[in-house]
């Protein structure tokens, strides 16, 4: 994109409604613009993002066997009769009347409306197991939205759920969704740490939390420094085999990790000091299983071998990703700005002409323009040379590439890296090598 004709409204000022780090540097950097309490509309910049975020989700989900579908926004309240959630529900449920007074809702999660479609769709205990997933926006109406896309009203959500003829399948499921989320995460250049929450009654231990570390999270959280460690994308677990699944469960869980209402001091402070971490954590993902609590109410019965009727047991798996655009932003920032890891920057390269109608200027970020592509945001802005840095920054593109008259003329460039600040002039073509590698 060419930043002259760009949509891209950044702020110099501090907007005094945001108390947080990523909330501030989101408006700032013009990726999003909220438009009633908790409800956002996303700039090019902030699509870009939350695209890029977006398709990592669902590339891990479709290698780990999940398959993708798309429900609607809108829900019939009849659906969330028959689980007798409709009515338990609460406030948070935004419920909508249509001209023949039907009741309607815009759904805040997909449970119902996916055994609905599963039973309509499934007889035999053969097809199972089975795992559908879809990216969709969510409204709850929050009581307290804030902290920016972070606790919006109307968020976007990969809702995932699994049928599995027993509790034995459903485990399998279980331990593929958490590889799954150990690797979407990194991927993102975030360290998210899976945390067991409070499952009820039903769901025993399959109930995990994932949690970055932000100075603003909502909850304190202690863990193992070996998390971080693991390269789990890496790491040779196969999808598809019990015994691999089952040895990423035991090495995940053998690691300390707690929010505040687990915590147990004794054990953390048994770790070696130096492998113990804590601070403030948000919730960016939440994975649970809860057996028959759907399928049974609602009726969702399969032939089973003898053909006797199987219930299927079912989890849901949830991945916040709009929430990712401020979390990533929470643990990737500076005074200057936003420092996007490279997989999810809404540019890769931000290429400043520092005197646009200097014909060696313009002719040298034109060449690299082309030569980027789409991954490129061109500053071709008749403005400071001053302005364009600042900027630059705020946006936080990984790469930058200066090129000013004097540069230009020696026929360089000046190439920076936005996480380390270090700079080198070199080539135009090295300077392409060093980007695209
Ligand atoms: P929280 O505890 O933060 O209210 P939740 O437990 O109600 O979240 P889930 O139903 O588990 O949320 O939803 C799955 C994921 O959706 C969460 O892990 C979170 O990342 C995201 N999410 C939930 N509520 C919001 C919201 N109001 N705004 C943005 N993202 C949200
Ligand atoms: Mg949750």
């Amino acid at each position: 994109m060419r930043l002259s004709h760009g949509f891209v409204p950044t702020l110099r000022e501090t907007p005094a409604e945001a108390q947080i780090a990523s909330h501030r540097l989101m408006l700032r950097a013009g990726l999003v613009r909220q438009t009633a309490a908790g409800i956002y509309a996303w700039l090019p910049a902030g699509l870009r993002a939350l695209a890029k975020i977006e398709q990592i989700v669902r590339e891990e989900q479709d290698a780990a066997g999940a398959q993708e579908v798309l429900m609607p926004t809108i829900q019939p309240a009849e659906l969330w009769r028959q689980s007798g959630r409709y009515d338990a529900y609460g406030p948070e449920m935004l419920r909508i009347r249509d001209r023949h007074d039907r009741e309607l809702l815009y759904g805040p999660t997909n449970e119902e409306m996916i055994t609905d479609l599963f039973r309509q769709g499934v007889r035999s205990y053969r097809e199972l197991p089975q795992n559908l997933y879809h990216i969709q926006w969510k409204f709850r109406d929050e009581v307290r939205p804030r902290f920016g896309v972070m606790r919006g009203r109307e968020f976007l959500m990969k809702d995932a759920y699994s049928f599995d003829i027993d509790y034995a399948g459903a485990v399998v499921s279980y331990r593929t969704m958490m590889l799954a989320y150990m690797r979407t995460f990194q991927r993102m250049g975030l360290k998210a740490i899976p945390m067991q929450a409070d499952s009820g009654p039903i769901g025993g231990d399959l109930s995990h939390e994932f949690i970055v570390l932000a100075p603003t999270g909502e909850s304190q959280v202690f863990y193992d420094a070996g998390f971080e460690e693991i390269d789990w994308v890496g790491a040779d677990y196969r999808y598809g085999n019990a015994e691999d699944l089952e040895r990423f469960f035991k090495q995940m869980t053998s690691m300390y990790a707690a929010t505040d209402e687990k915590h147990d001091h004794a054990e953390f402070t048994a770790l070696a000091e130096s492998r113990r971490r804590s601070g403030r954590g948000i919730e960016v993902g939440h994975i649970f299983y809860f057996g028959t609590k759907y399928s049974a109410p609602m009726g969702l019965s399969l032939a089973g071998p003898n053909g006797q009727p199987i219930v299927p047991h079912m989890g849901s798996y949830g991945i916040g990703v709009s929430r990712l655009v401020g979390g990533i932003i929470e643990a990737s920032h500076d005074e200057a700005g936003i420092i996007w890891p490279d997989t999810v920057a809404p540019w890769k390269v931000g290429i400043l002409n520092l005197k646009p109608g200097d014909a060696a200027c313009d002719k040298m970020t034109e060449a690299l323009y082309a030569k980027l592509g789409a991954d490129a945001l061109l500053d071709d802005r008749d403005d400071r040379p001053g302005a364009k840095f600042a900027d630059a920054d705020l946006m936080g593109h990984p790469w930058q590439i200066i090129v000013g008259p004097r540069s230009a003329a020696a026929g360089e460039v000046e190439l920076k890296r936005r996480a380390t600040g270090e700079r080198a002039t070199v080539s135009p073509d090295s300077a392409l090598a060093r980007v695209l590698s």
